[in-house]
């Protein structure tokens, strides 16, 4: 069927392996005010502003999307909320939640804005957040973020929940660095009900530093909980890469984030779009489609919706994440904040 009466059908996006594509990341910008050590150099240069999508091309992109069947949209970054009026966008793509063309808007961020913007985005219908933090100790915070201050993104954490959105929190582990607070995050978390995600580092981009020296296995991780823990499997599941266990003596739930010693790709439901609109259909290849292109040559958005649909026929089967032990140089050059967590 040509693109255009598929999108005029509301067909939905489905890929050659029968997945349907139902969930879109969206990098919004790649800066940040932090300089997480396993994410970026502390000296990273940043893409022109000529290059990223503006807020218009981002809201008719995601529109595109949620045509053909996209039913949940996570906005990410570098750090979505350091993006100037990204509240605009918010409130653009809330209009699909009205109509319930869209279930969920939601967005990853590391807390830094969450103080001043917790209202307005549960106003504009976000009613979940996935906040990172990787360690309760302050000097530790810093020393991970480089640039982050513990203190402010705890008040966002409280600004959040006052506003009525439910906050999860993802953690990456990191060998001698929060290795010894797991547990303690645990039952930070669980205690104010929300859910944690641990995540195993990827090796995305060049980050300066050797990364099998903070890779930390989470099969390690999760032997050790047992001893204070019980863990129970949990049949969660959200179509991405998170496996659940229930927490006996706590009764929350714990995900694990696993790319580098697990395969997820087989429920895969997503893809992502990077702030320059560059599309990949798989985290961990380097394929993707080139989306600004379409969005700027017409106003009209038959050429991004065959753009899309042309993408959509090439996502692979499965990833293939290596951290290369010979040079010891990341399989995927682009940084995570580029395309996104
Ligand atoms: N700035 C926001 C934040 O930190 O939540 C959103 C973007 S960040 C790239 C999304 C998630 O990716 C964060 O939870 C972060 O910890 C994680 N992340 C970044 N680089 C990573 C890497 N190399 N391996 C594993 N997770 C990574
Ligand atoms: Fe920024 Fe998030 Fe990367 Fe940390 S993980 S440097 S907060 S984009």
């Amino acid at each position: 069927m040509a693109a255009d009466t598929a999108q005029a059908a509301g067909i939905p996006l489905v890929d050659p392996f029968g997945r349907s594509i139902e969930y879109l990341r969206v990098s919004v910008t790649d800066r940040c005010d932090f300089r997480c050590v396993y994410c970026m150099t502390e000296h990273m240069t940043f893409l022109p502003k000529k290059d990223l999508l503006s807020l218009e091309e981002l809201d008719r992109l995601c529109a595109a999307f949620i045509r053909r069947g996209v039913r949940k949209i996570r906005i990410t970054g570098g750090e979505p909320l350091v993006r100037r009026n990204i509240l605009w966008l918010f409130r653009a793509l809330g209009r699909h939640l009205d109509s319930g063309a869209l279930d969920e808007l939601t967005l990853t961020t590391n807390g830094s804005q969450l103080e001043k913007y917790a209202s307005e985005l549960h106003a504009a219908g976000v009613r979940r957040v996935n906040v990172s933090i990787d360690t309760l100790d302050p000097d530790k915070f810093k020393t991970v973020t480089r640039w982050g201050d513990l203190a402010t993104v705890l008040r966002g954490v409280e600004a959040a929940e006052a506003a009525g959105i439910k906050v999860k929190f993802n953690a990456v582990a990191l060998k001698g660095i929060n290795e010894n607070e797991i547990e303690g995050m645990i039952r930070f978390a669980h205690a104010r009900g929300a859910d944690l995600t641990l995540i195993e580092t990827m090796p995305l981009g060049d980050i300066g530093d050797d990364r099998t020296d903070q890779y930390l296995p989470l099969s390690i991780v999760r032997a050790r909980l047992m001893d204070p823990f019980t863990l129970e499997d949990s049949p969660h599941r959200t179509g991405g890469p998170a496996r659940y266990v229930t927490v006996k003596e706590t009764g929350g739930r714990l995900g694990f984030i696993t790319p580098l010693t697990h395969n997820f790709c087989e429920s895969c439901n997503r893809v992502r779009v990077t702030c320059t609109g560059r599309l990949y259909m798989c985290l961990g290849q380097e394929d993707d489609a080139d989306l600004r292109g379409p969005l700027r040559a017409s106003a009209d958005d038959g050429l991004l919706d065959a753009a899309i649909e042309e993408a959509i026929s090439r996502k692979p089967k499965g990833h293939d994440f290596v951290i290369d032990r010979r040079t010891k140089k990341p399989a995927v050059a682009r940084h995570m904040s580029v395309t996104g967590g």
